[in-house]
């Protein structure tokens, strides 16, 4: 394969915090994976820290300030796993597509860290966006098995994004009477991919999609499984992602967000859900 066709995939062993919490710990077998399966044309990237004037674009000065005296082995996993957020945006807008082995972002708010969540990635990948790119018209798609409410409560108010966001789970909903906000929480998990299509469809005509990529709908995720939803559902979903973004030209971004062990779910099957997102987007 041409060296300039492979895709940059964001991540480094910085990423990885021995915590037993899935949000800090799967990246590394993904990246694994990814080496020891060969997958074909795409290419694993250290990124660049994020700094510490990015993460107060989006989180106050006294809880930037806790995370900076806190526990360095955290700070040092959100650095490298934020700054290769922004990095994957720079890709995908050189590129077409990219992304980063990333989770935890969705849920944390301006002050605070919230369900797993200590920075929000997605925003500060708007932001820089629109602020360093230029854009005017920016998408977040959030699959996560639970609603954005961080997301939103960070960039809500900004009329060039727009937000599709459908969940199985109702923690951290969000409520909006703008036209440019969607969001739906699927009870019943045959409705589940013709919701990704109308979401899809709200975000039409956006210039970069920011894609968080959860995986615990999935029905063996011992937080947020939905029962239906099975592989070859998540398989669906994420070739309707693909195919839309390549049909309508849209660069996008991809971060792994939710996905947990379960009964029957270790971490390496956890590790094979995320790579249906690699596999649909790189094929
Ligand atoms: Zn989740």
């Amino acid at each position: 394969m041409n060296e300039k066709q492979r895709t940059k995939i964001f991540y480094n062993d910085d990423y990885v915090l021995d915590s037993g919490v899935e949000t800090r710990t799967k990246a590394k077998p993904i990246a694994d994976l990814i080496i020891s399966e060969g997958l074909s044309g795409v290419e694993l990237c250290s990124p660049r820290n994020a700094t510490r004037q990015e993460l107060e674009e989006v989180h106050s000065l006294e809880y930037v300030d806790s995370l900076w005296t806190g526990d360095q082995n955290l700070l040092r996993s959100l650095l490298a796993s934020t700054g290769g957020v922004l990095d994957a945006v720079d890709q995908a807008l050189t590129s077409g597509f990219s992304g980063s082995l990333s989770s935890g972002l969705h849920h944390a708010k301006r002050t605070h860290e919230e369900g797993l969540c200590y920075i929000n990635g997605l925003v500060l990948a708007a932001l820089r966006a629109l602020n360093v790119h230029g854009l005017t018209d920016v998408g977040i798609l959030d699959l996560d098995a639970h609603c954005g409410g961080g997301t939103f409560q960070l960039i809500g108010n900004d009329a060039r994004v727009r937000i599709a966001d459908v969940s199985t789970n109702s923690y951290d909903s969000w409520k909006s009477f703008e036209l440019r906000h969607r969001l739906k929480i699927v009870r019943d998990a045959q409705n589940y991919l013709s919701e990704v299509e109308k979401a899809l469809e709200h975000l039409l005509g956006v210039q970069l999609l920011i894609y968080n990529a959860g995986m615990d709908p999935f029905e063996g995720c011992s937080t947020g499984g939905h029962p239906g939803i099975t592989r070859e559902v998540l398989q669906q979903r994420e070739k309707l992602v693909a195919d839309w973004c390549r049909h309508n030209n849209v660069p996008v971004l991809f971060v792994l967000a939710g996905g947990y062990k379960g009964t029957h779910l270790d971490l390496e099957g956890v590790a094979r859900l995320h790579l249906l997102t690699i596999n649909e987007f790189a094929n």
